[in-house]
């Protein structure tokens, strides 16, 4: 028999960085506020622990937060007042080539076109050229992707200032596929690798339309407010937003897995966690995939038609395998970069990249995968002794394995075999960038689709951006057709994750819009019965 213990403005479900900014936003318009998480810590996919090795420091899944650092979402929690301290690698962003030559992104954008031009005359100029037409409307496209749909206000703003920045010619190199970015603009290797490589961290293929805006925003930021890390780990991050909240009066409880919510006529009334039924007078967020929201915390027969219809087609990203590494020495890469990375991309060219992506796309194991590397001691020396690295490397695999396009020795069921396999792929891949890399490991530690969605049951299969962020569902297809909204059909019930639009990365927008919808509906009408 479950019992009600206590009643709430609002009730958050997952302590991720979308349902923390949430929170946030509805203790500082006065609202109570329990956040319900499952875990035995608050975070979410921003967490870090020293759990590979004592000495070391290690981010569980994310790193990088240049969206965290552009948002106004996260800025106007000033975070900084709560401990929150940032530090940046000295080069943003790095692509080693077989041939000895890196592609690299400092954050100084004349730095970068030196390098450039130095080795293809000409490029640092087309370089600063995409750049200062990035000044003119880059605020304003990032502002249209944070804000709720239809973002009125940035979209007009950013249509102001198309004419300055070329008009049509603007959109369509926004639409450009990011495997096509490059070709006409510049003549070398190195800026085409370094917007696709960014891409590359969304799950669009680099041929298809809408690929280039993460390649866009993700370089452009590269230069505006670098990649910075939170000093001592990932998990500072959400640690000083649940300081925040807790310093205005906020709830956290964790190890409180949410297993439904109730809905009474059409209304979400309360959330059942850990044996008890917490009330919500006014709005449930929940900080989860929609795929365990929609037909799971929340029963089919509580679903309007159009939302159960439309998460028929809901569409996962790719897979996940992530190996964390603690070395004794720095990553002996063979020919050493000028600039230290933090970010590193690793692909043998530009169409190897398209390649690797293509085939996980067509549930194969790709031979040579694209991989996201951090070299996190490099970002921030607290991380682990003088001398050492905190290493990572992550890259996408099918759900659905059809074959393994390398040597047949992985078979894509990702039991702990397969991932081993799998890192020892990866391992192999860096090994002949840096000769040498496997002396120097410490220890190591492979997360699967199955260990990431263990410590995470968002990460639905080992997909980390609650959905994929494929054309055919942002926006308004965003988590289905005719979404868009926070607002999910069921009155008092908000999606708050990074499956609501503008989705993935570590920006809080899904939070932020979820909290001003629920304000907004709350102060209208609390506890009217078939309201949205
Ligand atoms: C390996 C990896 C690397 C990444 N790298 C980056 C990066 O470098 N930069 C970047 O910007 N983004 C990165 N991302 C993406 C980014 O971390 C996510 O988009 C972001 O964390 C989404 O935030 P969220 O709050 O929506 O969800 P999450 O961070 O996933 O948080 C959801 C929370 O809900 C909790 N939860 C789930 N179900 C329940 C339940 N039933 N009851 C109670 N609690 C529940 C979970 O335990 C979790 O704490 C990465 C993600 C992964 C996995």
């Amino acid at each position: 028999m479950l019992s009600t213990v206590t009643t709430y403005d609002a009730v958050v479900i997952g302590a991720g960085p979308n349902g923390l900014v949430a929170a946030n936003r509805l203790a500082d318009a006065g609202w109570s506020v329990l956040v319900l998480e499952a875990q035995a810590a608050v975070g979410g996919a921003v967490a870090s622990a020293d759990d590979v090795h004592l000495l070391f420091v290690h981010d569980t899944f994310s790193s990088f937060y240049p969206l965290a650092a552009a948002s106004p979402a996260v800025q106007s929690l000033g975070l900084e007042e709560h401990g929150l301290r940032w530090s940046r690698a000295p080069a943003v962003l790095g692509h080693p080539f077989p041939d000895g030559r890196w592609a690299l992104q400092v954050q100084d954008r004349e730095a970068t076109a030196q390098m450039m031009d130095a080795d293809r005359p000409g490029d640092g100029e087309a370089w600063l050229d995409l750049c200062g037409r990035w000044d003119r409307i880059g605020e304003a496209v990032i502002e249209g992707l944070l804000t709720p749909l239809p973002p009125v206000r940035a979209g007009t703003k950013a249509l102001r200032r198309l004419p300055q920045v070329g008009g049509l010619d603007f959109v369509r190199l926004m639409l450009t596929p990011a495997g096509e970015l490059g070709r006409g603009r510049f003549a070398g290797d190195l800026p085409p690798v370094l917007l696709a490589g960014n891409a590359g961290h969304a799950d669009i293929p680099l041929d298809a339309a809408g690929s280039s805006v993460m390649a866009l925003v993700l370089t452009m930021l590269g230069h505006t407010v670098g990649f910075p890390v939170p000093e001592g780990g990932a998990g500072e991050l959400t640690r000083a937003m649940a300081a925040r909240f807790e310093a205005r009066g906020g709830e956290i409880r964790c190890e409180h897995e949410v297993d439904a919510i109730e809905v009474r006529d059409g209304r979400a009334v309360a959330v059942q966690a850990a044996g008890t039924s917490f009330t919500a007078r006014r709005a449930v967020l929940a900080d989860v995939n929609a795929a365990v929201l929609f037909g799971g915390l929340v029963a089919d027969e509580h679903l309007p038609r159009r939302v159960a219809r439309g998460m028929r087609s809901f569409q996962l990203d790719p897979a996940t395998v992530k190996v964390d590494w603690a070395l004794s020495g720095k990553v002996p890469w063979a020919s050493p970069p000028a600039y230290d990375p933090g970010t590193v991309h690793v692909a043998d060219s530009l169409s190897e990249m398209s390649e690797a992506l293509s085939q996980v796309a067509a549930g194969a194991v790709p031979a040579q995968p694209f991989m996201l590397v951090g070299q996190m001691t490099t970002a921030d020396p607290t991380r682990s002794p003088d001398g050492t690295e905190a290493l990572w490397a992550y890259t996408h695999v099918p759900h659905e394995t059809v074959h393994d396009a390398g040597d047949g020795s992985v078979r894509g069921v990702w039991d702990h075999d397969d991932c081993e396999r799998m890192a020892d792929r990866m391992q192999a891949r860096l090994e002949r960038l840096a000769p040498g890399l496997g002396s120097r490991i410490l220890a190591r530690r492979v997360l699967g689709p199955r260990e990431l969605e263990e410590r995470n049951a968002s990460l639905v299969g080992g997909s980390l951006n609650g959905g994929t962020a494929q054309l055919h569902q942002q926006l308004v297809f965003r988590p289905y057709a005719g979404g868009g909204r926070a607002e999910t059909g069921i009155a008092g019930l908000y999606l708050a994750s990074s499956s609501a639009h503008p989705g993935g990365g570590v920006h809080g927008a899904p939070g932020m819009n979820a909290a001003r919808a629920a304000l907004a509906h709350g102060r209208l009408r609390p506890f009217r019965r078939g309201t949205v």
